[in-house]
């Protein structure tokens, strides 16, 4: 079991750390489970105190198998480290004041964090990047990656994004994917991969890997039930030099606008648990072609 402390907001705070493959080398209790003994959804673990911030779920687990007869060969995944960053939060909203703070963003600034958008029936696009980033959390895992989560719950605000971006600097994650999803017009349909221009000092390092997961993962999008957007971007895809989280990224990074909130027709898709499944598996394939190389 591992944890890894980082700020965010003036507030001390653990991520929280799913280490999900057996055998992970940096899982230094793995050892002391078996495969099977323990459930996939992690217990939370216990408060140091009560004057302390809530201490995000940490925990090792097995991957989701029932047997040795079942796990041929390595998982693909294995012995990575994936960041899954759930874009926005529930309660930015009543928090103005913290979240729309200015922060460095290496070529300007940029409010700390936003609220995101929400559809017509008021299903919050924070909600919905929450409920995906489980998911996602799950397919991966299945595929034995360590799973790092940039925020614990729905239910809080924040963080800012150059923590956000600084959660996969400071675990030496493989890749990070940001959830979103977009606010655009109502008439406008479909998901957009945006991946990081190449912005000398800052994002050199890696824009071209970026790339490569932003096509990966434009690629396993393409098989959901969600088109390419028709409203934005350049069939599916959008360089971008001003957004933090890609900005101060040293890890490949892009984000997913997993369709319009605002079009009918993508915001029942989104709502609909078995589409959210599709885009969890979408991005664990996206993952996994991408770091087969
Ligand atoms: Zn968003």
């Amino acid at each position: 079991m591992q944890l890894f402390t980082h700020r965010f907001g003036g507030v001390l705070a653990v991520a929280a750390v799913m280490l999900i493959a057996a055998g992970c080398a940096t899982s230094t209790d793995a050892s002391t489970v078996s495969p099977g003994d323990v459930p996939i959804t992690a217990a939370p673990a216990p408060l140091p105190s009560i004057t302390e911030p809530p201490v995000p779920v940490t925990t090792s687990e097995p991957p989701a198998t029932h047997g040795p007869s079942e796990t041929p060969g390595p998982l693909p995944l294995a012995g990575r480290v994936i960041v899954i960053d759930p874009g926005h939060n529930g309660r930015n909203a009543q928090h103005l004041e913290e979240t729309t703070k200015l922060v460095d963003i290496g070529n300007g600034t940029k409010p700390c964090n936003s609220t995101g958008t929400a559809s017509a029936g008021g299903f919050s696009e924070a909600e919905l990047n929450w409920q995906v980033a489980l998911r996602t959390r799950e397919a991966l895992a299945a595929l034995g990656a360590n799973v790092v989560l940039t925020r614990l719950d729905n239910d809080g605000w924040g963080p800012c994004i150059t923590e956000r971006a600084a959660v996969g600097n400071r675990v030496e994650a493989d890749a990070a994917v940001s959830i979103h999803a977009d606010g655009g017009p109502a008439d406008g349909r479909g998901f957009h991969v945006i991946h990081p221009a190449f912005v000398p000092g800052l994002t050199d390092d890696i824009a071209a890997p970026s790339l490569q997961l932003a096509r990966s993962l434009r690629a396993s999008m393409a098989e959901t039930a969600m088109p390419v957007a028709d409203y934005i971007a350049v069939d599916g895809f959008s360089e971008r030099s001003d957004l933090g989280g890609l900005n101060l990224s040293d890890i490949p990074a892009v984000f997913l606008e997993m369709g319009n909130m605002k079009n009918a027709e993508d915001a029942a898709l989104l709502a609909d648990a078995g589409f959210q499944q599709e885009v969890a598996a979408a991005i664990a394939r996206a993952l996994s072609t991408f770091l087969e190389r």
